[in-house]
């Protein structure tokens, strides 16, 4: 099975104020396994609602979203929450992590939820950290951390785990132009180390030609942008 993320037909409306919405019209998007996939697309073009429902995050939509070739709409909600931890990672605009834990806690802590002995998780947390240029600051909590350093242990958090696939939403969006390629260049490149498949929201043209693919949402579509992906 070589497809991590394979969506059909999905469809999401919000109603408000009695009027409705229809901010996903029938998205068609598979992601392959370990393949990078840049979501490009303007605010308020549904970037963030496929991510959240392509994480398994909220409900409401119709259509079919597999993962791993397990359907979605089939899980319940203790499956569900087996299948984030397991299978996903998550990485956000803002790094949300836990501000009373050190860096080293904030990327041990997943792994410690899914039940991995505290030394491995411990290791796993330092090689990580260091990998991404952090090893000096393992012990610092987030607001002692720039603003690309917490990305970067936001990143790496989303990665402890050993997801299959990263659900990416601008997560260099909070940043510097020189910080915000930096930690798209680490986060690209401990995927790919990693063999993770990443499906990565960004409106930045120049950041999403460093992936393997770029797609935009059109109209509540996918649309494949051949001209700005890589050559392969
Ligand atoms: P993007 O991430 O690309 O900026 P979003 O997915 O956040 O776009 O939003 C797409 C559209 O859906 C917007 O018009 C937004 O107002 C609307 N929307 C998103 N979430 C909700 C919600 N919970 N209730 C009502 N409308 C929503
Ligand atoms: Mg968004």
């Amino acid at each position: 099975m070589h497809e991590v993320l394979a969506i059909r037909g999905l469809r999401r409306a919000f109603v408000q104020g009695g009027a409705t919405i229809e901010v996903l019209r029938g998205v068609d998007l598979s992601v392959a396994r370990g393949e990078i996939v840049a979501l490009l697309g303007p605010s308020g073009s549904g970037k963030s609602t496929l991510l959240q429902a392509a994480g398994l995050l909220e409900g409401g939509w119709t259509g079919s979203i597999r993962i791993e070739g397990a359907d979605a709409s089939g899980l319940g909600e203790a499956e569900r929450t087996a299948f984030r931890r397991d299978r996903l990672g998550f990485v956000y605009q803002f790094h949300h992590l836990l501000p009373d834990f050190s860096a080293l806690e904030n990327v041990m802590l997943p792994q410690l939820v899914a039940g991995r002995p505290g030394a491995e998780a411990r290791a796993r947390a330092i090689a990580l950290l260091e990998g991404l240029g952090l090893g000096a600051r393992l012990g610092h909590r987030p607001a002692q951390l720039s603003g690309g350093e917490q990305q970067r242990v936001a990143v790496a958090r989303g990665l402890a785990n050993r997801p299959a696939l990263v659900l990416a939403d601008e997560p260099t969006g909070n940043l510097d132009e020189d910080t915000a390629e930096a930690v798209l260049a680490a986060f690209v490149g401990l995927a790919r180390e990693e063999g993770a498949a990443a499906l990565v929201a960004t409106h930045n043209r120049a950041l999403a030609a460093r992936m393997d693919r770029v797609v935009t949402l059109d109209h509540g579509r996918i649309r494949d942008c051949p001209q700005l992906s890589r050559p392969r």
